[in-house]
């Protein structure tokens, strides 16, 4: 499906614990944030199945007392617990489908006032955010989604939220400390406070002083410390088709050197590409002097393969435009979230056991990563 094509700058014109580990070599350590003993982080070369601990409820439950709610850390993985294992019978029953597809949803700005198919109001991503949570999806990062770790609740589907541009109307911090209202971030949280299964996590794709500024890498730090996560956009929003290829390796690497500046022991996982440009040498967008990622993002056109399909492509991870009405919105989210909930939608369904894969024998093949652990039915 055809993708309008980017726009000029800076209007976006694209665009309970580990049960499975299993070695990947040269695999890049997909998230290494300072968090706490029991974030969800993993050793590098390793790639692991974790289960997110219903734990993590009663923490948000404190967020939903109003006000300038207090902000908790994502949701941590519970501490360990047997898993419940699948069977090939109760799989069928859930209708688990772990090769399904998965949207990883586009948003730019978030205004009062859109000026492009590419803004969204608050009272439009309120709506889908809603929609999201009420047809049962659990947000999860580009980082969890390229590195495998999808634990999700028995009939849960994932959804990956991504924004690029690092907008203010996405995020800001009050001088209080606290994301700033309005922004995406502080509405995602606010939605998320009522719906205790839908993580408050979001992938944010940046160039340099995102949010306004953030001199100081207030911001950036408070995502990374909060479960966000921070993705690398270039640092001035490179056409990476139209750069040499110094110029276009030199752009990722000098964003990636600034996350990594403004939050220590943070290493950013993923790339958005500006305006969908993949560099002419695609893989540079993957792997270059000084970076190397888990997944690279798309603008279109539609949902991601499972990461445990064999169709999936790190390095062109497809994208959908936020979207319900106006011009092309065949191409946005209202229209494919109603695709994915038909009985044809091959849509991701979560087994709710983290150390296995189940999909309908029927589905599409499994990628060799996934293999051993797979539970046809
Ligand atoms: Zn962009």
């Amino acid at each position: 499906m055809p993708e309008p094509v980017a726009g000029p700058w800076p209007r976006p014109a694209e665009t309970p614990f580990s049960a499975l580990c299993w070695e990947i070599p040269g695999s890049p350590d997909p998230v290494a944030r300072p968090a706490p003993a029991a974030e969800g982080t993993h050793t590098s070369g390793m790639r692991c199945l974790f289960r997110f601990g219903a734990g993590f409820t009663a923490l948000l439950a404190l967020a939903a007392c109003g006000g300038p709610a207090p902000v908790v850390p994502a949701p941590r993985p519970a501490p360990a617990a047997a898993p419940v294992r699948i069977t090939p019978a109760a799989a069928r029953q859930l209708g688990a489908d772990e090769l399904g597809r998965v949207p990883v949803l586009m948003y730019h700005r978030i205004v009062a006032q859109p000026r492009s198919v590419y803004d969204r109001t608050p009272a439009d991503f309120t709506a889908e955010l809603e929609r999201l949570a009420a047809e049962d999806y659990v947000p999860v990062t580009t980082a969890e989604l390229v590195s495998r770790r999808l634990d999700l609740p028995a009939g849960a589907h994932p959804v990956v939220l991504t924004f690029d541009d690092g907008d203010p109307s996405v995020f800001g911090l009050t001088p209080q400390g606290q994301p700033a209202p309005g922004t995406a971030v502080r509405i995602l949280l606010d939605v998320a406070a009522a719906h205790p299964r839908f993580r408050p996590v979001a992938s944010l794709y940046v160039n340099e002083h995102p949010f306004g500024g953030d001199a100081d890498g207030r911001a950036l730090r408070w995502l990374a410390e909060h479960g966000f996560e921070i993705g690398n956009h270039t640092r001035r929003h490179t056409n990476l088709r139209t750069a040499t290829e110094p110029a276009a390796t030199a752009a990722i690497a000098e964003e990636d050197a600034l996350i990594r500046r403004a939050v220590p022991g943070y290493r950013p996982a993923t790339l958005a590409l500006p305006y969908g440009s993949s560099p002419r040498r695609p893989e540079l967008a993957l792997r270059g002097p000084g970076y190397s990622y888990g997944g690279v993002l798309l603008v279109g056109s539609g949902p991601a393969p499972s990461p445990c399909a064999a169709g999936f492509e790190p390095g062109a991870i497809p994208r959908i435009r936020s979207q319900s009405t106006g011009p092309e919105a065949k191409y946005g989210s209202a229209r494919w979230l109603d695709e994915l909930a038909t009985p044809t939608g091959h849509r991701y369904t979560s087994d709710g056991d983290p150390s296995t894969v189940a999909y309908p024998r029927s589905a599409a093949a499994v990628a060799p990563e996934c293999a051993s652990v797979g539970l046809a039915y």
